[in-house]
């Protein structure tokens, strides 16, 4: 079990009030907060180790260097990558999907499909979207159930045109559905397809094992479990790696440049143009440390059951409307309430102390799907209380009633 009194003294910024009020923190589907050990490990690496990676003889870059590749080696471990050259740091999810559709440009034209889902955030929607465009491939996506779920009947009706590249989320920010990933890696499969997953909202829900998915590429954020934002990265098998061109010229990934023409580095440096965000792979590697420290399933369990405590004190508000009743939801609920404008809602309970999110949170087609431009959304981590989802809950139901009452008066 987590010790979640203790868990909270290692995010300082938890405790402290919004305009007079405690922060009640829900909101960490879109960022996680950092804890102490990942800013105090960044501070340490600046201290002492600072410096430009690869390609220099001395000291500085030396440390740097080190810490770049051990903290790739941790990546790997994490999610259990056969080795560390299938892990290319990025930015974050978006430019890791955009690295894998960029990559395999040359692959796809005319005549060619790619499958994405409904549930898709349009880093994983987009991307294959304008991909298919530019290359006069159909763009074709497999719908998502009235529970949330992604439609698997959908996904084999897209498949039969055998397309090229099948894109899913590993989990949904809007509902918070865990897709049946092994599942549809299969169909993928069998449809001659590469499988790429969104990752970004599944590394903190549960023993991510991209070996066990059986997918083919994996894309994630360190700003959703807690590393802070600007690094993420994507595995990728290594024969699915060799596939993809970089998109990306500069510096770090040449092996040699001529006035005639330029070769590529070996994996992962390939992708990895430009100076890289060493410091942000340094606070990743802590911040894995510290999750796997905590207990990555007893996360999983924890999240999980803050999430059922507020769908079931959500459903008991008047006119609240749950997006979805997915299989498995983890890690975040969407609702919406009659005579509440999601941003009214959310911009009133901030003055309460409550940090939820409002607004389509970059998944139009999931929206469109429950038929609303947008939603509020409530998502809950490890060092949230079950008497924070109350005190959610609570000014929730005022702020409804204060926006209800104020249309009537008006
Ligand atoms: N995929 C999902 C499911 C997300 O929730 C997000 C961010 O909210 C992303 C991708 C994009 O992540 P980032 O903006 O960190 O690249």
């Amino acid at each position: 079990m987590l010790d979640v009194p203790a868990i909270r003294r290692d995010f300082p910024i938890l405790d402290q009030t919004v305009y007079g009020k405690p922060l009640v923190y829900l909101d960490s589907a879109a960022t996680t907060q950092v804890p102490e050990c990942v800013i105090a490990r960044v501070a340490e690496q600046y201290r002492t180790g600072n410096g430009n990676v690869h390609r220099a003889a001395h000291r500085m870059a030396s440390l740097a260097t080190d810490a770049l590749e051990e903290a790739r080696k941790r990546v790997a471990a994490f999610v259990n990558a056969p080795d560390e050259d299938c892990i290319v740091f990025t930015r974050g999810a978006t430019e890791a999907l955009n690295t894998v559709a960029g990559g395999l440009r040359e692959s796809i034209g005319p005549g060619n499909a790619v499958v994405a889902t409904q549930l898709e955030h349009h880093s994983n929607f987009v991307p294959w979207q304008q991909l298919c465009r530019e290359r006069g491939a159909d763009f074709l996506c497999a719908r998502i159930d009235g529970a949330g779920d992604i439609d698997l009947n959908d996904l084999a009706r897209v498949l039969e045109r055998r397309p090229k590249v099948v894109a899913v989320t590993a989990c949904s920010n809007v509902t918070g559905a865990a897709t049946p990933i092994k599942r549809i890696a299969r169909m993928a499969h069998d449809a001659g397809a590469l499988l790429v997953v969104d990752g970004a909202q599944a590394m903190r829900h549960g023993v991510v094992d991209v070996q066990d998915m059986e997918c083919d590429f994996f894309a994630f954020s360190g700003h959703k479990m807690c590393a802070g934002t600007g690094i993420g990265a994507l595995y990728g098998a290594r024969e699915a790696l060799e596939r993809l061109a970089p998109c990306e010229f500069g510096g770090e990934m040449v092996d040699k440049v001529t006035l005639a023409e330029t070769t590529y580095s070996a994996l992962p440096l390939r992708l990895e143009a430009g100076t890289p965000n060493y410091m942000g792979a340094v606070a990743l590697r802590a911040a894995m440390d510290y999750l796997e420290q905590l207990g990555r399933t007893e996360i999983a369990a924890y999240e999980d059951e803050l999430v059922r405590h507020a769908v079931d004190s959500l459903a008991r508000l008047d006119g609240v409307r749950i997006l979805g009743s997915p299989k498995r939801r983890c890690g975040c609920v969407s609702f919406v309430a009659e005579g509440a404008h999601p941003f009214d809602l959310c911009a009133l309970v901030d003055k309460m102390g409550v940090a939820l999110r409002s607004g389509h949170n970059c998944a139009q087609p999931a929206m469109e799907a429950f038929g609303v431009a947008g939603a509020a959304r409530l998502s809950p981590a490890f060092y949230n209380t079950h008497e924070e989802i109350d005190a959610a809950v609570a000014c929730i139901d005022r702020a409804l009633r204060m926006l209800r009452a104020g249309r009537e008066t008006r």
